[in-house]
C-alpha cells in the first residue's frame, strides 16, 4: 500500500472521537446518529462546542478556535506535529 492509500485508510477508519476521548479523558454526548459533542480539546472550553462526526471522521469547532478537519489536522493542531509527523502518526494509529 502506498503512503497515500494508507493515509486515506487512516482518515476513514481511525475512530476520531475515540482517539480524542482517550487523549483528553473526556466524556462525549451523542447528539445524533454519528455526531458527538465534547469539551473543546483546543481552547479548553468546558462548554461542549466541539463536535465530531463519526461517520465522516471530521471534527468541527463551533466557535472557530481551530479550523475543522480530519485526524491529521487534529494531530497537527493538538499535538503540534508537522504535516509529515501527523501523517506518520495517523497511519501508525490505524495499524
Ligand atoms: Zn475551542
Amino acid at each position: 500500500m502506498s503512503t497515500k492509500e494508507e493515509l486515506l485508510d487512516a482518515k476513514r477508519n481511525l475512530d476520531l472521537i475515540h482517539y480524542i476521548k482517550s487523549q483528553c479523558n473526556t466524556k462525549d454526548i451523542n447528539v445524533g446518529r454519528s455526531t458527538f459533542l465534547v469539551p473543546c480539546p483546543f481552547c479548553g472550553s468546558g462548554s461542549r462546542h466541539f463536535s465530531v462526526d463519526r461517520k465522516k471522521n471530521l471534527y468541527h469547532s463551533f466557535n472557530g478556535c481551530v479550523p475543522p478537519g480530519s485526524i491529521v489536522d487534529y494531530l497537527i493542531n493538538a499535538e503540534s506535529l508537522s504535516v509529515h509527523e501527523a501523517i506518520v502518526k495517523a497511519i501508525k494509529l490505524n495499524e
